[in-house]
């Protein structure tokens, strides 16, 4: 086994952090809105036009992805069924509806990551579902719960208010809509609004472009499912970006270009995915009933409890990351049980599993200095950990350029090129692999500001970091509900499981309250605060986010990221899960004021 060399690597991750540092930050992405907002637009369903609704629901959820129809699936077998879901999209299954790019699939088993599996009686066809399967999955949900009939696609919330003499919410969107609901919950996605660099010369290029999450099949030719981009044979494409979704899509475009020229800021660490076709024998004999709460609650534990389990049912990335980190830091003698040592034997383990991956670079990529390039010189949990197996070999193939940027990005683009130090690379095409907005304020991503009671502001109740009890609760918002995974689990690498989690504790509130005959639900001033007490008592960073880290979106672009967002139960993921479970099993739903 080669030694590492801890003091080397330090420096040496410290050196590639300075490359890309910049101090614009987040103001380095452009927002889609003017002349940028057609690349906003729907290449998948036409917008059909529709009556506006001016009606009531009991409740409305804004968002079709996971979380709204988790949420909306435990509400119907809590037996209610006058539910209304508000999507951009022209169908449901949020990220899934949208990015449709070439060789997406989740990165997370989909034993654990597809939702209410059991429910609807699918067995995911491969360890990684690929996207059409998912989204088939999300609407196959939307079926079982028939949550199509009352739901308004297309459509986007424009403003939320509380009116108080009838204790309703006021829902407008932008097809004209005025109706109200009882209760109103919204799951946004952590990232669903696209964004472009700020590439000066970006509105100059002549030439097609469009960004990962609008795929343009009409151009390139080719289908979701894997048939070839056969229009692209006789084009030279440019991909600006190389995260997780980059990952993803370059070995498709690799095989389908005349040449692909892969503009490369930050190198993501790729590790051995090893994805394979579910037996169905296999399954059989293991779903039996309860299974996926099985599933789920093991992953969760190898990956955040603090009793390690004997049995790793998921056997992904994931857990093999956590369980190494654990292994490392149980192998330390008693005496060495101190939080400096345990770090260090964290920050030890890390190492050599980053040395492992840039290992793997030499072995699958035949030109030494590409493969130098894309080496990823940061510790793992620094950006998103990527895992495939065709990525790195796909710079092996003639036609395909990697252009390293050494942490400085695209300088500019022209009519018709991408200049890089001075070389203008022609291209026919742009891909924008930029990624989604973080760290922007919620008002912004959402489009809407949400206004409560004596007309206080959402965006006035955050003013200094976001404050909740749960992340779902809002002082001063009552009958409102926000499904996401910040001040709660926090549990990053399977994020549905947040929702399967928030999903039925908001179904079974919202049934005690109706059963109860309660018009109001609100979480009391001092809930919120003992919750936010709580969590500011426990560690306030895990390994995410922080700002000695490479730039990018989990550090708020290097400047480390605001903590409230990444709070999580002091406990970890899955003893948040226990106390959620005892919580609401209590029926009095402490901390909340049922009026
Ligand atoms: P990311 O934000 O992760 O990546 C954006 C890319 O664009 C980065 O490589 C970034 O470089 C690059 N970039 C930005 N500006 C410039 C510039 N001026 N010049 C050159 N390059 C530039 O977006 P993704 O869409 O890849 O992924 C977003 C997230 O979505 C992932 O982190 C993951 O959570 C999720 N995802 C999940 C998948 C799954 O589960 N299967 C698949 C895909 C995405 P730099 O790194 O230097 O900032």
């Amino acid at each position: 086994m080669t030694t590492i060399d801890i003091d080397a690597l330090k420096q040496r991750y410290a050196e590639e952090r300075a490359k890309r540092l910049r101090a614009d930050g987040n103001d380095q992405y452009i927002q889609l809105k003017d002349q940028l907002a057609h690349y906003l637009d729907d290449p998948y369903t036409p917008v059909t036009d529709r009556v506006p609704k001016t009606d009531h629901v009991t409740v409305a959820f804004i968002g079709g992805g996971f979380a709204g129809l988790i949420t909306c699936a435990r509400l119907k077998e809590a037996g209610i069924d006058d539910v209304r879901i508000v999507e951009k999209g022209g169908d449901f299954g949020g990220t899934w509806y949208w990015n449709r790019y070439p060789g997406a699939m989740c990165d997370t088993a989909s034993f654990v990551y597809m939702p209410l599996l059991e429910e609807t009686g699918h067995m995911p066809s491969e360890k990684y579902a690929h996207a059409p399967e998912i989204l088939e999955h999300s609407q196959r949900i939307a079926k079982h719960y028939d949550l199509y009939d009352n739901a308004l696609l297309h459509t986007e919330v424009t403003d939320l208010e509380w009116r108080d003499e009838d204790s309703r919410w006021v829902i407008r969107t932008n097809r004209g809509d005025e109706f109200t609901a009882q209760f109103v919950a919204m799951g946004l996605g952590p990232l669903h609004v696209p964004k472009l660099p700020g590439i000066p010369g970006i509105q100059d290029f002549k030439g097609h472009s469009f960004h990962t999450s609008r795929w343009d099949y009409d151009y390139t030719g080719g289908d979701p499912a894997g048939a070839p981009m056969e229009k692209l044979a006789d084009k030279r494409v440019a991909i600006i970006g190389t995260g997780a979704t980059a990952v993803q899509c370059i070995p498709e475009l690799a095989k389908a270009c005349g040449e692909l020229f892969v503009f490369q800021r930050t190198p993501s660490s790729v590790d051995v995915r090893a994805n394979r076709p579910t037996d169905p024998e296999w399954f059989a004999e293991m779903a039996t009933e309860g299974w996926q709460r099985r599933w789920l609650e093991n992953f969760t534990a190898n990956l955040g409890g603090f009793v390690l389990p004997e049995e790793d049912l998921v056997e992904d990335g994931w857990t093999d990351l956590a369980r190494r980190i654990r292994e490392k830091i149980m192998s330390l003698p008693p005496e060495d049980f101190t939080p400096e040592k345990m770090l260090a034997a964290y920050e030890t383990s890390d190492y050599e599993k980053m040395s492992e991956i840039r290992a793997r670079v030499d072995e699958l990529v035949a030109d030494p200095e590409t493969a130098e390039n894309l080496k990823a010189w940061y510790r793992q949990l620094c950006k998103r950990p990527c895992f495939h197996d065709e990525y790195l070999q796909s710079f092996n193939q003639p036609g395909v350029h990697l252009v390293d940027t050494a942490g400085k990005g695209v300088e500019r683009i022209t009519e018709h090129s991408v200049v890089v130090s001075g070389v203008e690379y022609e291209v026919d095409c742009i891909i924008y692999a930029s990624g989604f907005e973080v760290g922007t304020p919620f008002e912004r991503r959402a489009g809407y500001d949400i206004t409560g009671r004596d007309g206080l502001k959402l965006s006035e109740a955050w003013a200094n970091g976001m404050v909740t009890k749960h992340g779902t609760h809002v002082h001063g918002f009552p009958n409102a509900f926000i499904v996401q995974i910040g001040q709660g689990a926090n549990l990053v690498a399977n994020v549905p499981h947040n929702f399967t989690e928030g999903g039925l504790t908001i179904a079974m509130i919202i049934k005690h309250a109706l059963d109860g005959g309660y018009r109001e639900v609100e979480v009391t001033q001092k809930g919120q605060d003992d919750w936010m007490e709580l969590l500011y008592s426990g560690p306030q960073l895990g390994a995410i986010g922080n700002a000695d880290c490479t730039p990018g979106y989990y550090n708020n672009e290097g400047k480390g990221a605001a903590v409230d967002w990444f709070l999580g139960y002091p406990g970890g993921a899955m003893a948040y899960f226990q106390y959620l479970d005892q919580w609401r099993s209590k029926g009095d739903f402490a901390g909340l004021e049922f009026r």
